[in-house]
């Protein structure tokens, strides 16, 4: 049975005030929840310790980037130690924004990823395509290649430390979301790509993630392959988000 997740990555948006009002109501309603999701806070690193506070046993914790280095002079880096030490369980890898603006490339991904899985944590590693990879036909073997060159050094029981994310870039922040047949053709086939690498695929969770709402998460968490969100916006709203976490399908 695949974990069904929802977290909620914050970005570079939130406070104090943000982390009061919020989480202790995602938190009462993720309590509440009978359909076996894991709901994570995926927050700015400075208010893990904030969000943890207020989080309970019912909110999973997570940051948005580490350092593809273990320790030591690398100024204003944390490291995927850190992460776990202030009890975090997940860590974001290869995020589209850090792949366009800060140059993150697949090499630097892998060595994220492998700290991660060394520290005991899960990586959610995020792959997708640009709108012009995908109008030029090529969202496929883009995809694939990110999952096969972040994940070339897995092996054994690492391999359920981690989870992706399929997020195409053109639907991220734009209010533009994949049909929930073209998610699920995607789902099916990074996990075709997991099978080739010998990856336990059908143990591995694949999320979805690119303008999730209230109002289109039940499509596509009704899909086979999509085992639940990764989502941005919409996390920094408490009904909103705890919405998208009941729209798995009763029964899943
Ligand atoms: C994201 O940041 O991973 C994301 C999916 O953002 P949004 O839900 O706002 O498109």
């Amino acid at each position: 049975m695949r974990r069904k997740i929802v977290a909620g990555n914050w970005k570079m948006n939130g406070s104090k005030d943000l982390v009061q009002q919020l989480v202790g109501s995602v938190r009462d309603q993720a309590g509440l929840l009978d359909n076996g999701a894991e709901v994570v806070i995926i927050p700015p690193a400075l208010y893990v310790s904030a969000v943890k506070a207020e989080a309970g046993s019912e909110l999973s914790l997570g940051v948005q980037n580490v350092s593809q280095w273990q320790a030591g002079a690398y100024t204003g880096e944390i490291s995927a130690e850190m992460a776990r030490d202030v009890g975090c369980s997940y860590v974001l890898v290869g995020h589209s924004e850090r792949r366009q603006l800060f140059g993150e490339s697949d090499d630097v991904v892998a060595d994220k990823l492998g700290q991660v899985l060394q520290s005991g944590l899960t990586a959610v590693l995020c792959v997708g395509e640009t709108l012009e990879q995908r109008e030029a036909g090529d969202a496929e073997r883009v995809v694939a290649t990110q999952v096969l060159r972040a994940l070339a050094r897995v092996e054994g029981e690492r391999w359920l430390q981690v989870v992706i994310a399929y997020e195409p870039v053109w639907a991220i922040g734009t209010g533009r979301t994949a049909t929930a047949e073209d998610a699920q053709a995607m789902h099916a086939e990074i996990r075709n790509v997991l099978s080739s690498m010998k990856a336990p695929a059908e143990s591995i969770s694949v999320l979805y993630g690119g303008s999730v709402k209230a109002d289109n998460a039940a499509a596509l968490f009704a899909e086979p392959d999509i085992d639940g969100g990764l989502i941005g916006g919409a996390s920094l709203k408490a009904e909103e988000f705890i919405s998208i976490c009941r729209a798995f399908p009763a029964g899943a």
